[in-house]
């Protein structure tokens, strides 16, 4: 068993046979998984902040909800906004 730091689920794992038929193990970091639309789950391209929602909504979602909001605002009773953005619309 290796070293009491390296037995995490944190790094993934590679056994291998050396040349001279050592067996060996290599350990490198896992990649994280990219961020997606917390709406339609598509990959979003950046996270960085800039622009509303930016890191949990695609730009689809996000000028859907914005549309939505500025209805709600205006009067539009809520429960007319379909239920995967009400909660959006709402805020
Ligand atoms: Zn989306």
């Amino acid at each position: 068993m290796g070293q009491p730091r390296k037995r995490t689920k944190r790094l993934s794992r590679k056994v291998y046979k050396t040349p001279g038929a050592r067996i060996k193990t290599k350990n490198s970091r896992r990649k994280f998984a990219s961020a997606r639309c917390a709406i339609c789950n598509a990959k979003l391209a950046s996270t960085s902040a800039g622009r509303k929602y930016s890191g949990t909504l695609c730009h689809t979602c996000t000028e859907t909800i914005i549309k939505y909001r500025t209805r709600v605002a205006g009067g539009m009773p809520l429960n007319t906004v379909p239920i995967k953005y009400q909660s959006f619309a709402r805020r």
